[in-house]
């Protein structure tokens, strides 16, 4: 089984001798339960980024209904 690593995303190889995953990019070793934990916490994160960046998404939208409101209201004038 290929594994990627959470680090730096590099192809994770299993090392019999150290019974554990190790990275062929930065060196990081987890076995498989701390792989699966560390992935998880890299989910968890990612969904916290996507609530982050949809909540800015939504900000410029609503400067944007906000901006778009004044310019109507400036052509009232
Ligand atoms: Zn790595």
């Amino acid at each position: 089984m290929a594994s990627r690593c959470p680090e730096c995303a590099g192809k994770m190889t299993y090392n019999p001798d150290l019974k554990c995953m190790v990275c062929n990019s930065c060196g990081l070793s987890l076995n498989r339960f701390e792989l699966d934990n560390y992935w998880q916490k890299i989910r968890n994160q990612n969904l916290d980024n996507l609530d982050e960046s949809e909540r800015k998404k939504k900000r410029k939208k609503d400067w944007l209904d906000w901006y778009a409101k004044s310019k109507d209201d400036k052509q009232k004038y």
